[in-house]
């Protein structure tokens, strides 16, 4: 049995290679969890899955953590140091069209974001580290259920639960898969890397009556169309251009017959943005354009402005240190900085209680857009998200 006395440096941490034995098993774990996709909030079945094959590899295990979430911890050696890794477990509400053979056996349920591939890759490294054993410190594995929720999703309700009080987690880290870029390509972003996305819902209360005497009534169609308009300024001249954000007004409904002026109209949009100061200016203007306009014209305003997903902030030593180990892994020509994308995760909450960092994993070229009725988590990246987890957990802890 090889020890780190008598090992090069290199041959201590896993390598991708390590896992090749493995991959068959961690296929039949995606293609069974792929088959079986449970929506957020229900991932019973999921998860026992996930707590059982843990408690077997010798794991402290945790379960019901913030709804179904499953925390597993492994100590080894008298290192004081531990290190969180976490894996999302749930489905989204699609009908599949992959004909892949282990597709969805639930009509309408499918996993279609990846997240069997990504508890399936954690699975790898945590069997893998429990074999090994070659770290010294605490290895604290996060199954989290409901990061599609949206809102109270299973990472804020993990952390109510005490995630961070009841488990030793110094640092957290986490991955997506990525369609557009090659299955194995790694990329990692200091600062800001998924966007925080708010949602808001103005209703105008005007007053209604006859098409043909627009001057007896507040006539709300008007002012919400003005509204649309003036919202435009926003990011166009409120917001620094050397930020991004986006507002888009997507629905507007108002009024069931063309004789009849409706009461009220009401419009809703989307707002994406990479720092929590955009979004409060936004959030400023938007009241201000609102309320003033509908009171230039006669009306009121009332505004549901609610904040989904903050912005995924990466920290900067974790984050180079995640690079630096990707490096290693899979080497630096497929390593990059992964532009900010516009999505959202709730990893983000869990960057609020610990340094941290989220990496991307590229799904394939081709690979169908995420949500997609035709997308597919990527196989080749069992065994190299396995090693990477495994490999990161290693060289964190013995460092
Ligand atoms: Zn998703
Ligand atoms: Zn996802």
């Amino acid at each position: 049995m090889p020890t780190q006395d008598n090992l090069p440096k290199d041959n201590l941490y896993a390598r991708v290679a390590d896992f090749d034995a493995m991959e068959a098993e961690l296929k039949a774990t995606r293609h069974h969890l792929h088959a079986h996709p449970e929506l957020s909030f229900e991932e019973a079945q999921t998860a026992r899955y996930v707590a059982d094959k843990l408690e077997g590899w010798g794991y402290e295990v945790s379960r019901n953590v913030g709804g179904h979430g499953v925390v597993a911890t492994l100590k080894n050696g008298t290192g004081t140091k531990s290190i969180g890794i976490r894996a999302d477990m749930d489905a989204l509400p699609i009908l599949e069209e992959t004909g892949a053979s282990y597709a969805s056996t639930i009509s309408g349920k499918m996993h279609a974001c990846g997240h069997d591939g990504h508890t399936t890759m954690l699975l790898g490294a945590a069997e893998y580290l429990a074999r090994t054993r070659r770290f010294n410190g605490t290895v604290t594995l996060i199954f989290q259920p409901a990061e599609e929720a949206g809102k109270e999703s299973g990472a804020q309700k993990m952390i109510a639960d005490g995630l961070f009080a009841r488990f030793p987690i110094d640092a957290i880290f986490g991955l997506h898969n990525h369609p557009g870029m090659p299955a194995g390509a790694l990329l990692t972003r200091p600062g800001a890397i998924m966007a925080g996305g708010n949602t808001v819902r103005i209703t105008i209360n005007g007053k209604g009556g006859h098409a043909s005497r627009p001057h007896l009534t507040i006539d709300p169609v008007l002012i919400a169309c003005n509204l649309v308009m003036t919202l435009q300024s926003v990011v166009s001249r409120n917001v620094d251009p050397t930020e991004t954000a986006v507002l888009t007004v997507s629905t507007i409904h108002a009024g069931e017959a063309s004789n009849v002026i409706p009461n009220t109209a009401k419009i809703s949009m989307s707002v994406r943005y990479f720092d929590p100061a955009v979004a409060e200016l936004i959030e400023e203007r938007i009241r201000k354009l609102t309320a003033s306009v509908a009171e230039g014209h006669g009306a009121t305003a009332d505004i549901e402005y609610e904040y989904g997903y903050p912005v995924v902030i990466n920290s900067e030593a974790e984050t180079a240190f995640a690079n630096e180990v990707a490096q290693e892994l899979v080497g630096s020509d497929n390593v990059s900085i992964c532009p900010p994308l516009p999505g959202s995760e709730d990893f983000a909450y869990f960057l609020h209680h610990r340094p941290g960092s989220f990496l991307r994993l590229g799904n394939g070229k081709g690979s169908p857009i995420l949500h997609s009725s035709k997308y597919d988590f990527n196989d080749e990246n069992l065994t190299i998200g396995a090693a990477m987890w495994a490999r990161l957990a290693e060289r964190y802890l013995n460092a």
